[in-house]
């Protein structure tokens, strides 16, 4: 047999790929597996690059999901530093950057999304952070510290979690974002208002309503000039403003794509050998009745899981709700369901913007539902949710904490 020919192949070594590859081994104790990541290191856990690297809770190596030796142990063959360049669906053969060739029976495109860049004079400055993996937290925390300043670009959860983290490690923060206040997507808007001050206790110097218009270089640093005029002189500048899905090998092999590679409710492609799962996966969910693309952890490891399984024979459909969370300060956050401020909010706190829950209704029912540090309610909240019941004037209170 050819030694570039695998039974399956992974492309994309994070979250979803990962646990794809322990589920098919689960299921098929012989088949050979190929895990591709581009990144240099073993998959690990994305999230704690803006949280517990920072606050001391883990260290780099307490982040991998899985030491070397499992994949050896599980006859898991786990090629790094290697980026798939080109995809033929009809012979099963995939490309590397180097020219070496590979063959599947069947594939999972697991390749996540790539952040979005400042379309800016001097976006594309050497230095200038765009924040995804554990090369951006290693670089970013060489140089963090006291007497270090940093320019966060994005208000949303990466931008806040990571101005709140270099804060809490001295560094002198200015955010820049063109919402009024933090997290505008999910939060509504009392809890983003407050959230933004606590912020501003903490020290964190933010700019809202503004967008940086140029970074050109400055005393060993970087200069951002704002729309509203504000120039801001740092060490650092980083942007964490949204991903793209990394669709184009599914795009040249002429799969469907819309906001992500579409996948039906196994998590298959129209190839039935090519499926799709994590970052990069438009999938139909029952339980929200549409179609969605989700950038979180839980919905990651979860498809992944399931993809596996059925790339091994089986057929389960992905009807799983899944959960995100996040840290900022202390405070901290769980939610499911659309958590999507545009929607009707009811929040019933026990501590106003602080201890409480946030439910997200959309012609009357509970289609989400944000936990503030209010804990192990996510059972609960995933059946409201299903549920499908008129919230109508229901008193949501004590329902979820
Ligand atoms: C800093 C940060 C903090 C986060 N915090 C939270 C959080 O608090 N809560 C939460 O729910 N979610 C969080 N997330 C989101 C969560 O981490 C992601 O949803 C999850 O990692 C997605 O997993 P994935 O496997 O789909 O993609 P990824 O983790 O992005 O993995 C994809 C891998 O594929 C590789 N790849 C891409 N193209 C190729 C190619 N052509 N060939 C080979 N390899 C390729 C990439 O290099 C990457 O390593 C955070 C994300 C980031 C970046």
């Amino acid at each position: 047999m050819d030694k570039n020919h695998f039974r399956y192949i992974i492309i994309g070594a994070g979250l979803a790929g990962a646990t794809a590859a322990e589920s098919i081994r689960e299921r098929d104790p012989n088949g050979t597996i190929l895990l591709i990541g581009a990144e240099e290191h073993l998959p690990y856990d994305r999230p704690s690059l803006t949280k517990q690297l920072w606050t001391g809770g883990r260290t780099v190596a307490q982040i991998t999901l899985q030491d070397r030796s499992f994949y050896d142990r599980n006859g898991i063959t786990v090629a790094l530093g290697t980026r798939i360049t080109g995809l033929d669906a009809g012979h099963k053969s995939l490309v590397d950057s180097q020219g070496r060739q590979y063959h599947y029976e069947k594939l999972l495109l697991a390749a996540g999304g790539s952040p979005q860049r400042l379309k800016i004079e001097g976006g594309g400055l050497e230095g200038v952070c765009y924040y995804r993996n554990l090369h951006d937290y290693l670089r970013l925390r060489a140089q963090a510290g006291p007497q270090r300043s940093a320019v966060i670009v994005g208000g949303g959860f990466i931008g806040s979690e990571l101005a709140a983290s270099l804060s809490v490690n001295k560094v002198d923060v200015t955010m820049v974002f063109p919402s009024p206040y933090l997290c505008r997507r999910v939060f509504p808007e009392p809890l983003g208002r407050a959230v933004q001050t606590v912020f501003r206790e903490r020290g964190v110097n933010i700019l809202a309503e503004d967008t940086p218009v140029s970074i050109s270089r400055s005393k060993g640093g970087f200069l951002t000039r704002t729309r509203s005029g504000h120039e801001i002189d740092s060490d650092m500048v980083v942007a964490g403003i949204g991903i793209a899905p990394e669709v184009g090998l599914a795009q040249a092999a002429g799969l469907a794509v819309q906001d992500g590679v579409v996948v039906d409710e196994f998590l298959r492609t129209a190839r039935s050998d090519i499926y799709a799962a994590g970052d990069l996966a438009n999938f139909p969910s029952p339980a929200l009745g549409r179609r969605l693309r989700i950038e979180h952890w839980d919905n990651a490891r979860a498809q992944g899981l399931c993809a596996g399984r059925n790339m091994a024979g089986g057929r389960e459909p992905y009807d799983y709700l899944p959960y995100f969370f996040s840290d900022l300060f202390g405070l901290g956050y769980e939610a499911v369901g659309e958590v999507d401020a545009r929607l009707q909010t009811r929040s019933e706190w026990k501590k106003e913007n602080e201890t409480g829950v946030v439910y997200y209704l959309r012609d009357g029912q509970v289609r989400g539902a944000m936990m503030c540090n209010v804990w192990n309610k996510i059972p609960a909240a995933r059946r409201l949710i299903s549920s499908a019941e008129k919230a109508g004037s229901r008193d949501l209170a004590g329902v979820l904490g």
